[in-house]
């Protein structure tokens, strides 16, 4: 999904998801209220979105350190300070660092779940209901009635089988009337913003294409290996596939 802009905030994320450390200004900060969040001119913090939960990291100025341990949702995009951290007034220069451990899983398990997702829909026609993820797990659930024999590890292999062959992994803004076009994208079509002139598409090249505005690896094989843990029951239509970075 699309996630909203954010007027003043240039996001980094989106011209170099290798970005972990960047030099900014910050446009608005409420001094009566530090949990109101901060909100900086250019930021690669991830806000949050499309299923990807945001990304934590350090504000650093002037020998103090505040931690950003989440976002809040508005007009800005606001960078939620851990409780009791200073945090700095308008105008202030700051760096901004990410968590790169909770970023780079985050990424890796994100590109995972499209290769799940691709997967799934290639070899079971099932489509996704529902899912979360965390960094290194996630979970998601496919409308899938009957089971096949030995799902879990036929679609543990084939899912692997795919992250080996090393798909790239790309990244393309198109106008909606293009995005709509990708026979593809529509089985995903309702997870996109009605009103929104540009999609941004994530494309893992003859896999798996969807309008999704996280953070991804350059192609598959950065994913590492890739576990079904577990699947469940959720209901007669839906099964829950659990699954887990291991490497
Ligand atoms: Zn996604």
């Amino acid at each position: 999904m699309q996630p909203p802009a954010h007027h003043h905030t240039e996001r980094l994320d989106w011209q170099d998801v290798s970005l972990r450390e960047w030099d900014c200004t910050v446009l608005w900060s409420d001094p009566a209220d530090p949990e109101a969040g901060v909100v900086l001119d250019r930021s690669a913090f991830y806000p949050g979105g499309g299923g990807q939960p945001p990304d934590h990291g350090v504000l650093l100025w002037q020998g103090v350190q505040t931690r950003i341990v989440g976002t809040r949702r508005g007009d800005e995009l606001f960078l939620l300070p851990a409780p009791d951290d200073p945090v700095p007034p308008a105008g202030t220069a700051v760096r901004g660092a990410l968590d790169d451990a909770r970023r780079s899983s985050l990424m890796r398990t994100h590109s995972g779940l499209h290769v799940l997702c691709g997967t799934v829909f290639r070899d079971f026609g099932a489509l996704v209901t529902g899912g979360n993820m965390e960094p290194g797990e996630a979970r998601m659930d496919f409308n899938l009635p009957d089971v096949p024999a030995n799902f879990k590890q036929t679609l543990e292999d084939a899912v692997n089988a795919e992250i080996a062959a090393d798909r790239s992994i790309e990244i393309r803004m198109l106008d909606r009337a293009a995005a709509l076009a990708i026979p593809d994208l529509v089985r995903t079509q309702d997870r996109m913003p009605p009103d929104a002139e540009q999609w941004r598409i994530v494309d893992i090249v003859g896999l798996d294409v969807q309008a999704d505005g996280g953070t991804h690896v350059a192609s598959t094989s950065q994913i590492g290996h890739l576990r079904v843990v577990k699947v469940e029951n959720k209901g007669r239509q839906n099964r829950r596939v659990r699954v887990q970075l291991s490497s």
